[in-house]
């Protein structure tokens, strides 16, 4: 479903991403790990072009979104993105936030998109807050309708960057059951995450970054439980 090849991308001079190839299959659930800095948000932001790669190409559900041509609002479409800060429309009451592009960007009439909406809600176990303003909600709550306005649009892939670290420690585990749910459910997902106990249990294949390259990747429990690099071995020490 992704395929990623040799993506470089530099920032004011640093490589933040260093000739990654990184392929994902329909229905995967791929956790990137790696330290502060090492370039995981960028290669998730490249992977639906918030940021356009400086070499390599970036393939998602057989569009190729490096190449200029490509009709990157329809790409977009099979995309769901949810990050670390909500990302909320403030004014909006919930139904609102979850309706609002399948009316605009889907072209759906506003009972079709509100019943689209508060299945989505019901979902997430949030139906009853359905007319409640994000500002009235906790933060964990908060990301759920950020996921369920995501899956709202039914995408092929879900792009995860850090969904639970701006939340208290006592909201996380809703939000990463509502996810765990989803790989169930067959979703295709990368997730970028600082929970090992998730990365362990939910994911498919770890893959861990490190200075802009994948420095090794495999199942949770080779990455996790026996790593062969040293640089994992470090992060992984530091982590837990
Ligand atoms: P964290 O765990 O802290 O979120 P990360 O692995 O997600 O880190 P990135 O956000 O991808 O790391 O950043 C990698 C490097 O690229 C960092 O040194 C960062 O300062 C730099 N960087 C990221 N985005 C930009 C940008 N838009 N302009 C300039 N530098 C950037
Ligand atoms: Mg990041």
């Amino acid at each position: 479903l992704v395929e990623l090849a040799a993506v470089s991308k530099t920032f004011s001079g640093q490589r933040v991403l260093d000739d990654i190839d990184l392929e994902v299959e329909r229905g995967e659930v791929v956790c990137v790990i790696g330290p502060s800095g090492s370039g995981k948000s960028t290669l998730l932001r490249c992977v639906n072009r918030l940021e356009t790669p400086d070499s390599g190409r970036v393939v998602v559900a057989g569009v190729d979104l490096t190449d200029p041509d490509c009709d990157i609002d329809a790409a977009r479409r099979q995309i769901g993105m949810v990050f670390q800060q909500f990302n909320l429309f403030a004014h909006r009451n919930v139904l609102d936030n979850c309706a609002l592009a399948l009316r605009t960007v889907l072209g759906l009439k506003r009972t079709e998109a509100e019943r689209k909406a508060r299945d989505q809600l019901e979902w997430v176990g949030l139906a009853d807050r359905a007319n409640a303003y994000p500002s009235e909600l906790s933060g964990g709550q908060q990301q759920r309708v950020a996921i369920a306005r995501a899956l709202a649009m039914d995408p092929a892939l879900m792009l995860f960057d850090e969904p639970t670290s701006a939340l208290d420690p006592e909201l996380v585990g809703d939000v990463l059951t509502v996810m765990r749910r989803l790989a169930d459910a067959g979703t295709t997902m990368i997730v970028v995450t600082h929970e090992m106990g998730f990365a362990r249990e939910v994911a498919d294949r770890v893959v861990f970054m490190d200075a802009g390259r994948i420095v090794e990747q495999g199942t949770p429990a080779q990455v996790l439980g026996h790593p062969r690099v040293e640089r994992t071995r470090d992060f992984l020490q530091r982590v837990s």
